[in-house]
């Protein structure tokens, strides 16, 4: 079915747009992500992803509502996978919940260490880092697609950028189909790490995750939790119009129009888009670069 494709088949055109959602923790939240997607989907994105145990939510949700993408919105969905919490076993009653579902395609990640942890420490009988979940679930379920992580400025809990390069390398060479970026507020960091991955003879496309913000608080949040210094421009933004949060909405639908844009003049043509459950902003960044994704729809 055509909702159900693989991911490698999306990412073998040389344009594509996705939009990440989280499960809401709270019914309001429920009924504003299902709302979102409705809304979104109007537009003919070529998949959705939904986040998995971040920030709190539960797997249960996460299920629900990549099951609700893929089966009542008939949508393609990359379901986020970490190596949370979970021993061999499990991560194979996940697959298999995952294949009972339609959902053939996995985001497969670490996982950041539980609230209250310092470090992550691997669960007994499970996986350290994600290079061996996508090994695991390559060996174990060949018909996935599988995409990971990538981090233009380095991930925050390795210090020696090179080594944390060369991890990335690791998970690739594993069985990944591509690579979907952290938030980037600086288009340089991914023209340098396209450059990189080049070098190193990565072939797989690089998705790059551009961040709709609405309020100042979102975007401070994506800088504590990567220990990345803001640019200056998006700070300024932030002290100008930072308390007026019809300015600041604005401000970050611009901000995403010329990032995007000139992501697309430089020829980047894969995006993916951190929603944050909404569909408004969303659409006018795709509207105002209609040009860029003739295949979008705004009726
Ligand atoms: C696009 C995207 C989506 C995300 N979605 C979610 C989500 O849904 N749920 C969630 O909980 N989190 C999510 N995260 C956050 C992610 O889980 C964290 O950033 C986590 O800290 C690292 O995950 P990873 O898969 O990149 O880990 P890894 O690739 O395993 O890397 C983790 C760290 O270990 C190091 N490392 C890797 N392999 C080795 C090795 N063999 N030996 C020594 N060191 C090694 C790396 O350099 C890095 O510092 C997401 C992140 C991104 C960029």
């Amino acid at each position: 079915m055509s909702y159900k494709k693989h991911i490698k088949s999306i990412l073998g055109s040389n344009r594509h747009v996705s939009f990440e959602l989280f499960p809401p923790r709270t019914n309001q939240g429920l009924r504003q992500i299902y709302k979102s997607i409705a809304q979104l989907q109007k537009l003919g994105p070529d998949f959705f992803s939904v986040t998995y145990g971040a920030g709190g939510s539960t797997a249960e949700r996460s299920l629900d509502v990549a099951s609700a993408i893929t089966n009542l919105a008939s949508q393609t969905c990359v379901a986020h996978f970490t190596c949370v919490g979970m021993d061999r076993p499990q991560v194979l009653a996940l697959l298999g919940q995952l294949e009972f579902h339609g959902i053939n395609n996995v985001l497969a990640l670490r996982g950041d260490p539980p609230q209250g942890a310092e470090q992550f420490v691997r669960p007994e009988n499970g996986f350290a880092y994600a290079s061996e979940l996508v090994a695991f679930i390559r060996e174990n379920a060949p018909h996935l697609g599988i995409l990971v992580a990538g981090y233009p400025e380095g991930h925050m809990e390795n210090p020696d950028k090179e080594n944390d390069f060369r991890r990335l390398v690791d998970k690739v060479k594993a069985g990944a189909d591509g690579i979907v970026t952290q938030a980037f507020f600086e288009n340089r960091y991914l023209f340098d790490f396209a450059q990189k991955l080049d070098q190193a003879k990565v072939t797989v496309p690089l998705l790059a995750g551009i961040f709709l913000f609405s309020n100042a608080r979102q975007v401070t949040r994506i800088f504590e939790l990567s220990g990345g210094k803001m640019p200056a421009k998006l700070e300024a933004g932030i002290k100008k119009w930072g308390e007026d949060a019809d300015a600041m909405q604005k401000f970050g639908t611009e901000f995403a129009i010329e990032q995007v844009d000139d992501l697309v003049s430089q020829g980047f043509g894969h995006f993916h888009f951190y929603t944050m459950n909404r569909s408004d902003q969303a659409r006018e960044v795709l509207q105002a670069l209609e040009h860029h994704f003739p295949r979008l729809r705004f009726d």
